[in-house]
């Protein structure tokens, strides 16, 4: 029998090589993961996708789609999580866990776009680059997904060289405000992903101007 991921069907010579296999699964399965605790996740996550096997599991269709589609699929698949672990896939997320940025990844395919960068780059900067009161204002609303942002720093002729950056932020006593503004070409931010699809806001890095005297670059949310 031919397999075809179309049709979910997995080939006679595949399944007869796969009960050909001579390891422990579990052993392999801990060296591939690392931790126990990984593992628990992991089938922690496997048994929330069987429960909604119309909506979660990831299918090729995902890649067939239009950018339309994919954001229109993402968001079912993100309220479905929402309705069965609130808790796992949105408050408690540990922005800092590394393996949990994986299991987006991995496990949920088409949140990968909308998600991926939100939950690593643009929390991960908010909570690493804030000080306590700023932490206190957003990462509630990086967990609840009342944002969802990206990350600003690459320009169009600064990659490596983040400290040659031209974008600049410069306090507005006037109005107590920073005014952003990328004034070249080679200034224009470059590789932001996703924010011009899923983004209300982004970490930009930015040279801070006061007065006369630059700061050098600094992260600003805009
Ligand atoms: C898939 C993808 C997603 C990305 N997402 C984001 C994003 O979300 N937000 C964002 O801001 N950016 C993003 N980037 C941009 C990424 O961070 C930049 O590509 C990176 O900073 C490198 O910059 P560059 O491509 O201009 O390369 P360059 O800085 O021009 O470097 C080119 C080469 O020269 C080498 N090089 C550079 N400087 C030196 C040096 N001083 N000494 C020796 N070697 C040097 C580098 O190692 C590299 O091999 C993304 C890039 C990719 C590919």
């Amino acid at each position: 029998m031919e397999g075809s991921i179309k049709e979910g069907r997995v080939s006679t010579i595949l399944l007869a090589e796969r009960a050909k296999c001579n390891f422990d699964m579990d052993e392999m399965k801990m060296f591939f993961w690392r931790f126990k605790s990984n593992i628990d996740e992991l089938d922690e996550m496997e048994k929330h996708m069987n429960m909604a096997p119309d909506v979660l599991p990831n299918h090729h269709k995902f890649l067939e789609m239009t950018p339309e589609e994919q954001r229109t699929d993402l968001w079912k698949r993100m309220n479905k999580l929402n309705e069965i672990d609130r808790a796992q896939y949105f408050t408690e997320f540990d922005p800092t866990k590394g393996p949990s940025f994986n299991w987006w990844v991995e496990v949920f395919q088409g949140l990968m776009p909308g998600l991926g960068l939100h939950i690593s780059m643009f929390s991960l900067s908010v909570h690493y680059l804030s000080n306590a009161e700023q932490k206190a204002r957003w990462m509630p609303m990086c967990k609840n997904l009342n944002i969802i942002g990206c990350y600003a720093q690459t320009e169009l002729g600064h990659g490596s060289n983040v400290a040659m950056l031209e974008t600049t932020a410069t306090f507005d006593a006037n109005t107590d405000q920073f005014v952003i503004n990328s004034p070249t070409i080679t200034s224009t931010k470059y590789w932001p992903g996703d924010l011009g699809r899923f983004c209300s806001h982004a970490v930009v890095m930015a040279r801070l101007i006061v007065g006369k005297r630059d700061y050098g670059t600094q992260a600003f949310m805009v």
